[in-house]
């Protein structure tokens, strides 16, 4: 899953090889399965520095605008797209980003100490 490499890939390059215990990120756009996000992150993450890290998923649905009657609504369904649940009104647009931000990764203090103490070790064996 593409979404879940991008996220791994961002996360990575923040951690600079860190055990990352927790990464938050803001989905905007396009309503996703959090579930779904969740394993494909799990894979995505398996042997790297993100291995067992949580995932912290924040949803910012779409809204429509309409010209109606002015209001906004969340996008909770493909109906919401096409006319105002407020008015009825089909005069709509759709407003908000699509795009995932990485908010933030949590790095595990005592991790970080105990994948040092394994860089050692991999460096001694080699
Ligand atoms: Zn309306």
């Amino acid at each position: 899953m593409g979404l879940c490499d991008a996220i791994v890939k961002a996360a990575r390059s923040r951690a600079r090889g860190r055990r990352v215990s927790e990464v938050k990120v803001r989905v905007g756009g396009h309503p996703v399965d959090p579930e779904v996000v969740d394993q494909g992150f799990r894979l995505a993450a398996a042997g790297t520095e993100l291995e067992g890290a949580g995932l912290d998923l924040v949803m910012e649905p779409l809204s429509v605008h309409c010209r109606g009657c002015g209001g906004s609504t969340p996008v909770e369904s493909a109906r919401t797209l096409a006319a105002c649940p407020r008015c009825g009104g089909v005069d709509v647009e759709a407003c908000g980003r699509d795009d995932v931000v990485l908010e933030s990764i949590t790095v595990d203090p005592e991790a970080e100490a105990g994948a040092e103490a394994a860089a050692g070790a991999r460096g001694g064996a080699r």
